[in-house]
């Protein structure tokens, strides 16, 4: 199984528009992040985790000409609105793509994207088969266990397939969730920033979650500029705590 970083940015991305600090002005490529998303392949299918704004660029960059399955976190525009690149998915593989997400995103997309699932289809639109999910589900052979999480009061969903898990936009995580982390391999997860914020972990809250599972290594994401730049904010982590980054590759 494989895991690649498509985007480890937050909704802004970095460098964000405008924006004259160290990090935004970094010529680092480690500092430069898309919106995040990873690419999973597994068992010769290839499973997107969210259809962010950069998907276009994202697919262009990495090759990817091939998404069977997408597994949806919630249904916030940095994390949807690229829904319409899949078009080009469905024109390659001359088929729908299968997605899920929780009923609130599922209803949400309903009603943002309702050109897309209205029943008059105009020719050309994504052909996508949304499906509704809560508990632990399997896609060909492989288990995916959905990981309920807290975004301020929204109810989202981190996954967890083999042993990997995914978890972006948490601010909080009850303890019978973690619970289903443990022993992952590997554990994405986001950490915006230092400050503390009403929706997203910051980096005290992120450390404190960590220290709670039992994980071999830890890669963050959802990183915004103010979180520092990449090289300064690594050495200062626990040792297998890392900021992942764009374009990012991990073999499990
Ligand atoms: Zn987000
Ligand atoms: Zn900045
Ligand atoms: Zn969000």
């Amino acid at each position: 199984m494989k895991i690649k970083f498509l985007g480890t940015g937050t909704s802004q991305g970095i460098p964000v528009i405008g924006c004259k600090c160290l990090v935004c002005k970094s010529n680092k490529k480690e500092d430069k992040r898309l919106r995040s998303s990873v690419i999973i392949s597994v068992l010769n299918k290839k499973i997107l985790i969210d259809t962010g704004p950069d998907l276009r660029q994202q697919s262009l960059k990495n090759n990817i000409n091939k998404i069977d399955y997408v597994l949806y976190t919630h249904a916030h525009r940095d994390h949807v609105s690229g829904i319409d690149e899949l078009r080009s998915f469905n024109f390659i593989q001359k088929k729908e793509i299968k997605a899920f997400g929780n009923k609130e995103l599922v209803n949400q997309l309903k009603k943002d994207f309702s050109y897309i699932f209205s029943d008059f289809k105009y020719p050309g639109l994504p052909n996508i088969e949304l499906t509704s999910i809560e508990k632990t589900f399997y896609i060909e052979n492989v288990k995916i266990i959905p990981i309920r999480v807290k975004h301020h009061k929204l109810n989202i969903l981190g996954y967890r397939i083999n042993n990997l898990t995914y978890i972006t936009d948490a601010k909080t995580i009850n303890d019978n969730e973690l619970k289903k982390i443990d022993g992952s391999e590997i554990l994405v997860i986001n950490c915006l920033q230092v400050k503390e914020h009403l929706s997203h972990l910051n980096l005290n809250e992120m450390l404190k979650l960590v220290s709670k599972i039992n994980v071999n290594k830890v890669y963050l994401t959802h990183i915004s500029h103010n979180l520092g730049l990449h090289h300064k904010v690594n050495k200062k982590l626990p040792k297998k705590i890392k900021l992942a980054y764009d374009n990012l590759e991990l073999n499990l």
